[in-house]
């Protein structure tokens, strides 16, 4: 085991030969996302990936290696949140119609560089980001400036505009003068060869991922009600894995979530109505589900004077806390993906406090945001575990984030790819 760890350090020095040196990292305890904590532990982190990980004294750690002493401190991989939009802030600051319609493009872009940051330093180093709300596809050039080092960020896994059913989206057409044409916070398609066209367009901009909505508030008065046929997401799935791209849905009807479970999508987003057939559906079929738990609570606090700690829960918060419930009792894969940007970015810990206050352990909590949020994105072979030849995105706080999830709120050491971006 020992020797093939080494080989596998060795190749990994060979691969990034030219990049960085090597940090030896000797935090308190190391979580490496599948394993109990381990106290005492060390990782040696050459070029870009994790080059050893082990008990201290039991590394081989090059004569030049730069130490990092991280006293107190529990190291775990790099957090990710699989459902942000960083093109947006949160609603309490300007509406949501208010972004869309009067905020500049190049304006939302500065702000969302920021926002990346931010991102950043609060440890989450992965993000999926699921629709720039009608600015365009600023969500490629953010990435881009994130890799090409212009910008810190975290690593982006982007959707662009994301695609609607025509007339189902924001801004409403019910709430302005019906004759003025507005410009929509998504993509909108209509009919087979309609969305099967949205997809090609958006794969060919730069999505990674497509994002389609399988459902809105088209009902009568606003409610939810699903938009797409199943003929339409069934051919918009085809289009976009003929494509290499994977699909996430907006969803929060019970029909919308069976219609693009059925269709083949690869995550199901929000899912509040969901229903135990339908999630024993997702358990069969292995499609992931992202709760979206802390939206809720913002917009409650925004628009329904809900008050943390004070207020019993809004009838959206128990919908979202009864599918989470419901998800996690069926074996669903379950993700951490908090629709960040309705709240502030940076703050996306919170998403971690909801799944533990509704039902999961601080540890599977702590999984969620990483082994199986890399999962979720094809990267099981290189993020989201501290693992020799992975990617050395790592994040430490004080304490034990397995004990007490609270101290994820405090992260304090950052690396991504082998480069440090926060120390204590
Ligand atoms: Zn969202």
């Amino acid at each position: 085991m020992k020797a093939f760890s080494a080989l596998l350090a060795a190749l990994c020095l060979a691969a990034t030969a030219g990049a960085q040196g090597a940090t030896l990292l000797r935090p308190a305890r190391v979580w490496t996302a599948g394993e109990p904590v381990h106290t005492g532990w060390e990782v040696l982190v050459e070029g870009e990936r994790i080059a050893a990980v082990g008990p201290a004294g039991t590394i081989t750690v090059p004569a030049d290696a730069a130490v990092v002493d991280l006293p107190g401190e529990t190291l775990i991989p790099g957090l990710m949140d699989l459902h942000s939009h960083l093109l947006l802030h949160p609603y309490n600051e300007a509406l949501w119609d208010d972004q869309v319609l009067k905020e500049p493009l190049a304006y939302r872009t500065l702000r969302a560089g920021q926002q990346a940051r931010a991102t950043l330093m609060a440890g989450f180093t992965t993000l999926r980001d699921l629709g720039t709300e009608g600015a365009g596809d600023a969500d490629v050039s953010i990435k881009r400036a994130i890799d090409e080092g212009m910008i810190p960020g975290p690593r982006l896994y982007v959707a662009t505009r994301a695609i609607v059913a025509v007339g189902a989206y924001g801004p409403a057409v019910r709430s302005y003068r019906s004759d003025l044409d507005l410009p929509q916070g998504a993509q909108e398609a209509s009919g087979v060869d309609g969305v099967v066209r949205a997809v090609r367009e958006q794969a060919a901009r730069g999505a990674d991922w497509i994002k389609l909505y399988a459902d809105y508030r088209v009902g009568p008065g606003g409610a939810a009600e699903p938009t797409f046929t199943f003929e339409e997401l069934k051919a918009a799935v085809e289009a976009a894995h003929g494509l290499g791209r994977p699909v996430a849905v907006h969803t929060a009807t019970a029909e919308g979530m069976r219609r693009a479970v059925l269709a083949g999508v690869d995550s199901i987003e929000h899912g509040y109505g969901g229903t135990p057939e339908v999630f024993r559906m997702m358990a069969a079929r292995g499609t992931a589900y992202l709760p979206t738990l802390t939206a809720p609570a913002a917009s409650a606090e925004y628009f329904q004077h809900y008050s943390p700690g004070a207020s019993p829960p809004t009838t959206g918060m128990a919908a979202a806390e009864a599918a989470f419930r419901l998800a996690l009792n069926s074996g669903v894969t379950i993700g951490l993906g908090s629709d960040v940007g309705v709240f502030t970015h940076g703050t996306n810990w919170r998403e971690l406090e909801w799944m533990v206050k509704d039902g999961m352990t601080p540890v599977q909590a702590l999984t969620a945001a990483t082994a199986t949020d890399a999962k979720i994105l094809g990267r099981s072979g290189d993020l989201g575990r501290v693992r020799v030849g992975y990617l050395a995105d790592l994040v430490a706080m004080p304490g034990d984030p397995g004990q007490m999830i609270e101290v994820a709120e405090h992260v304090d050491f950052v690396m991504k790819g082998g480069v440090v971006w926060r120390r204590p």
